[in-house]
């Protein structure tokens, strides 16, 4: 199943998963108000809307316009994000990742997300990419062991971990949750996924481009910490409540570490595609 959030109602969608047309039921007119139309609203009561959203057909739907899709999970209690989970990222920053007790982690705070198409105000002129697999939580995870956890992810989408180096930098102790929270840091989408949508829920690639130039290319199989093994280790400290966002990391090829350093001009257009879900968008503006 794929569900969008699209001018603000939570919609099924077909055709989303390349190609054609992308159309839509939307779910509180459909479900004649059991469920929606706010798509925050249906984590916490997934498996019914799961259960339920089996019995539509999204193909005899309305078509959906792109520019109407907004944030497929708005309303995160928490935001986890996780650093260094590639190790060519790790060694591109001049760091080694030995896999600790626990991944480093920080948040992207929630005002900071934003839909798939959403433009980003440049805050400085040092921001940066990172293109990063996330996932939503579809119910309450507490101590939950790896070979359970993707019994409780509700879905996949394609994120975009925006960071402004200058702040995350900053002494006497690095903000990094600060840094990659400024408004529009954080767009997620187009759309939420059902793992069971993708051949290998644990093995997408990722790529990101920048005005068309492939700046990442990487694949979720070769993250230090596996999704699973995120929740499993996130949920032993704070049960992940339903609708939670997890940002999982990013491969190698963040501006930060060329050389020169290169980061994002207004005008500059970031799209981030992640196999079998697709691609999100965002061109950049001038800040204030
Ligand atoms: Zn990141």
């Amino acid at each position: 199943m794929r569900l969008a959030s699209v001018s603000g109602r939570a919609t099924v969608l077909a055709g989303a998963d390349g190609g054609g047309d992308v159309r839509g039921v939307e779910v509180a007119r459909a479900s004649e108000g059991r469920f929606g139309p706010d798509v925050a609203a249906l984590y916490p009561v997934w498996e019914a809307f799961r259960e339920w959203a089996g019995s539509v057909d999204p193909a005899g739907g309305d078509p959906i316009d792109p520019a109407a899709l907004g944030n497929p999970a708005p309303a995160p209690a928490q935001v986890f994000a996780i650093g260094l989970n590639y190790h060519d990222h790790a060694a591109e920053a001049g760091l080694q990742v030995t896999r600790g007790a626990v991944p480093p982690t920080f948040t992207k705070f929630p005002a900071s997300l934003s839909g798939p198409f959403a433009p980003v105000a440049l805050p400085s002129d040092k921001v940066d990419w990172e293109i990063e697999l996330v996932a939503v939580i579809g119910r309450r995870a507490e101590r939950v062991p790896a070979a359970e956890a993707w019994t409780y992810v509700a879905g996949l989408a394609v994120g975009q971990d925006y960071s402004e180096r200058a702040v995350q930098m900053v002494g006497p102790a690095p903000q990094f949750s600060l840094a990659k929270s400024f408004p529009g840091f954080g767009p997620i989408g187009p759309w939420l996924v059902t793992p069971d949508e993708l051949d290998d829920p644990d093995d997408l690639e990722l790529v990101c481009e920048i005005n068309g130039e492939q700046v990442q290319k990487g694949r979720t199989s070769a993250m230090v910490w596996s999704l699973p093994d995120l929740i499993s280790v996130l949920s032993g400290v704070c049960p992940l409540r339903p609708g939670d966002v997890i940002f999982t990391g990013t491969p190698a090829g963040v501006g930060m570490a060329r050389k020169p350093p290169w980061f994002l001009a207004a005008g500059d257009v970031v799209v981030s595609r992640i196999q079998g879900i697709g691609e999100i968008r965002q061109e950049c503006l001038a800040g204030n």
